[in-house]
């Protein structure tokens, strides 16, 4: 495995914010090793081969289905490097009851959009410079919830559903309770999709790793982080214990502090803030090969979205009350296609209701709404050629990890978390530190940052231990 040696670095995890973080400090030369429990690298961004001999097999995203350009910015940026992948634009169309309501961001034409969807011309005219001024400030962080937000930028239920999308369908939490600060996303960039799949994100970044020394070492769990003089000093994976300066964890810090460090002495508002961290609802997908050409829609990758005519807040509420609503928000992410590949992916996702355990059921959900499509693209489902559903109750079994997309959403009271953790020399990386819509951007941000502030850190101190 490890061998004896002692590292510099340990991180917990393959996932982005790990990645990111040992991509860091190996290229600044410190002797850095990552230990993955499962034997893939990406941890939620992954993308999955299926299909059959007869059509083919494609990368489908089990996880996230688009990042950010600010991603490609960071890799540049702090670590000096391209991606070795090319991106292409992903263009988001928003639909209700079949209805072309926008795309978004919503930019010049949010007062026409308005208008469209029923505001009167002076409430269109109020709430886009509302709506105007939000972009410029970027941030209502003083409200409680999204849901606040949406209700003071316009009074339009569509557009309120739209502005909700985020935390609600994007999410899979409830409007109501997602902190103001979480309405910020001038982090994110422009959507952008891999040409390859998701993948392609993280494998840059083990490239980076491997190319300046670091190690990565699958299918090892970490079962402990050894303390010292409440200092973390080290790991125990599969029962040897490997001894390094710092401990980077890039698992939730819920799973960090609560199971893997046995013995260590927290304060009691910590581990309140931190039992506080609750799972949001999980994804189930519908991955299908489809031949484009019998369908009439732009060239590019495109997101669609539906969203309920009646208030996506109260939708998503059902949703966490065990409810089927009548009209569910869902997704249908139609990609580019590979050069050479003669067909395209597309990807149906929705939520299940918090707490179903009868996967027919789910099942059922997801074709319902696949007929559902033909609504915004006439003629999609006579398109499939093949098609699978992954419901969130096989994710854990099946792909490797539970389908949540955040590890927070069930109230309003989250507030970020700093990554150095109130142990010394130990640090958390990953979404699950920024319950502000941590998603892949945020998640690599994280870790380049915390290499960071340890970098800074040794070279003001001299020596390693805070
Ligand atoms: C269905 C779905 C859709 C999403 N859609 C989007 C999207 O469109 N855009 C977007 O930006 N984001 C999206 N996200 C969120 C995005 O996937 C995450 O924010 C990001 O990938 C999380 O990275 P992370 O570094 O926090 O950790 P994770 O990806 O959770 O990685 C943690 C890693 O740690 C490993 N691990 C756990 N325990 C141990 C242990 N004891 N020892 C060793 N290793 C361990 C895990 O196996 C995993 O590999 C989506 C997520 C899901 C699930």
């Amino acid at each position: 495995m490890a061998g004896k040696d002692k590292y510099n670095a340990i991180i917990i995890g393959a996932g982005l914010g790990g990645l990111a973080a040992a991509a860091f400090l190996a290229k600044a030369g410190l002797k850095t090793v990552i230990f993955e429990k499962t034997p893939y690298i990406g941890g939620r961004c992954r993308s999955c081969w299926f299909g059959n001999s007869k059509f083919g097999k494609y990368p489908f995203d089990v996880g996230p289905i688009f990042s950010g350009t600010n991603l490609i910015k960071l890799l540049k940026e702090r670590l000096g490097e391209e991606p070795a992948f090319k991106i292409t634009p992903v263009k988001i169309l928003i639909f209700s009851k079949g209805k072309y309501l926008t795309t978004i961001p919503p930019g010049r034409h949010i007062l026409k959009d308005l208008r469209q969807m029923g505001a009167s011309f002076s409430e269109a005219i109020y709430s886009s410079y509302k709506l105007w001024r939000q972009r410029r400030l970027e941030s209502y962080s003083h409200m409680d919830s999204h849901n606040d937000i949406a209700h003071f930028l316009t009074k339009n239920q569509l557009m309120r559903n739209i502005l909700n999308m985020r935390a609600g369908l994007f999410h899979g939490c409830l409007p109501d309770d997602m902190p103001g600060y979480t309405f910020n996303n001038k982090d994110y960039g422009k959507p952008f999709y891999p040409i390859g799949g998701m993948q392609k994100i993280p494998d840059t970044l083990v490239s980076i790793i491997k190319k300046h020394g670091g190690q990565i070492h699958t299918a090892i769990p970490v079962s402990q982080i050894l303390m010292e003089d409440g200092k973390a000093v080290g790991v125990l994976a599969e029962g040897e214990c490997i001894k390094s300066d710092f401990v980077i964890s890039g698992i939730s810090v819920a799973q960090t502090v609560l199971e893997l460090c046995k013995g260590a002495r927290f304060t009691f508002a910590f581990l309140d803030q931190v039992r506080s961290f609750k799972q949001g609802l999980q994804a189930s997908m519908v991955f299908m090969i489809i031949d484009r050409k019998k369908i009439d829609i732009p060239q590019g990758n495109l997101l669609y979205i539906s969203l309920p005519p009646l208030d996506l807040n109260e939708t998503m509420h059902q949703l966490f009350n065990g409810i089927y609503p009548d009209d569910p928000p869902f997704g249908l992410f139609v990609t580019e296609g590979i050069p050479q590949q003669r067909f395209e992916t597309a990807t149906l996702i929705f939520y299940a209701p918090k707490g179903e355990v009868k996967r027919d059921r789910i099942v059922r959900e997801g074709e319902q709404l696949v007929k559902k499509t033909n609504l915004f693209i006439p003629g999609f489902r006579d398109s499939i050629l093949w098609q699978k559903t992954v419901t969130s109750l096989d994710y854990p079994a099946q792909i490797g990890f539970r389908s949540s997309v955040l590890p927070v959403a069930e109230s309003k009271t989250y507030r970020k978390l700093p990554f150095p953790l109130p142990i010394k020399n130990l640090f958390n990386v990953g979404s699950s530190v920024l319950p502000s819509g941590g998603g892949t951007v945020q998640a690599v941000k994280s870790g380049l940052e915390c290499g960071e502030f340890i970098l800074i850190s040794i070279k003001k101190e001299g020596y390693y231990g805070f």
